[in-house]
């Protein structure tokens, strides 16, 4: 099957190391060209070395994507690199965890910036080059918990169902540009951050990131231009809600 991305010009946020690295060397082996970013330096030129070497344009720009004024940087960067922005991946670090009624006021913010309000702003930042175009594709990263909270996460819980909210929201807005909008809501992937969390070590289901990116990839195709204002699970069937 041809995606139809071969040319696309993409932004992939977060993305030197696990689901966002997966994302970007997915989106390169289609064909697409890209910006990409995270804070630490050695392990984005190792990613950027990658992408190179699937044939694919890259610029790795060292950037916190949280910074308030990160998103309009990246997506300039974008657009002046490649003439335009038809692809957004949008990703951010996780959480830490925490019980609901012990997160403070510091805590929550800090989530709602990095989980919500970014994605947000990055949205904002990409559509009026999309809307220009009359095509775009937007796939937002978030978790399992938008539709089944995990007892321990409510920064995660809280900050991915008010992505969901207002995403649902943007998706109807946008689809009459050309424009889709969609979340991928991983379960457990074999990323550090997992390891790090201590999680997936009883027997439950574990995603390889790299098929990760290319179910986002396809979400990110020109076949996949119907598909909007849905979040889709990508969890191995952990996640046991109906919704
Ligand atoms: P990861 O393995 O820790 O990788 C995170 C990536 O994002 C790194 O490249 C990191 O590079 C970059 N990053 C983190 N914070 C950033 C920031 N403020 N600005 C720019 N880049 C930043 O994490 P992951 O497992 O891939 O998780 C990615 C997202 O998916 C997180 O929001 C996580 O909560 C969510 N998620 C993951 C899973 C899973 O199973 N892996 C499940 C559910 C949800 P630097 O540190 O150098 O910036």
């Amino acid at each position: 099957m041809d995606l139809g991305l071969r040319g696309k010009r993409a932004l992939v946020t977060a993305a030197s190391k696990g689901l966002g690295r997966a994302c970007a060397l997915a989106l390169a082996g289609e064909g697409a060209q890209m910006v990409i970013c995270a804070r630490g330096v050695e392990e984005l030129k190792q990613t950027e070395a990658e992408i190179c070497g699937l044939g694919a344009d890259v610029v790795a720009i060292r950037e916190d994507v949280t910074d308030p004024a990160a998103p309009q940087r990246l997506v300039t960067a974008t657009v002046e690199a490649f003439g335009g922005i038809d692809v957004l991946v949008g990703n951010s670090g996780g959480p830490p965890p925490g019980r609901a009624m012990d997160v403070d006021d510091a805590q929550l913010e800090e989530a709602l910036n990095a989980n919500l309000v970014t994605s947000i702003r990055l949205v904002r930042a990409a559509v009026p080059h999309m809307r220009a175009a009359g095509w775009g594709r937007i796939c937002l990263i978030t978790s399992s918990t938008v539709k089944e909270p995990i007892p321990g996460l409510a920064l995660s819980n809280t900050a991915r169902a008010g992505l969901w909210g207002w995403s649902k929201t943007a998706a109807a807005d946008l689809f009459a540009d050309g424009i889709t909008l969609n979340l991928a809501c991983p379960g457990l992937h074999a990323t550090d951050r997992i390891k790090s969390l201590g999680m997936g070590a009883d027997g439950e289901p574990i995603g390889d990131p790299e098929d990760f990116g290319k179910v986002i990839a396809f979400l990110c195709s020109e076949p996949a231009g119907f598909v909007s204002g849905t979040a889709v699970l990508i969890d191995g069937a952990r996640t046991l809600g109906l919704l």
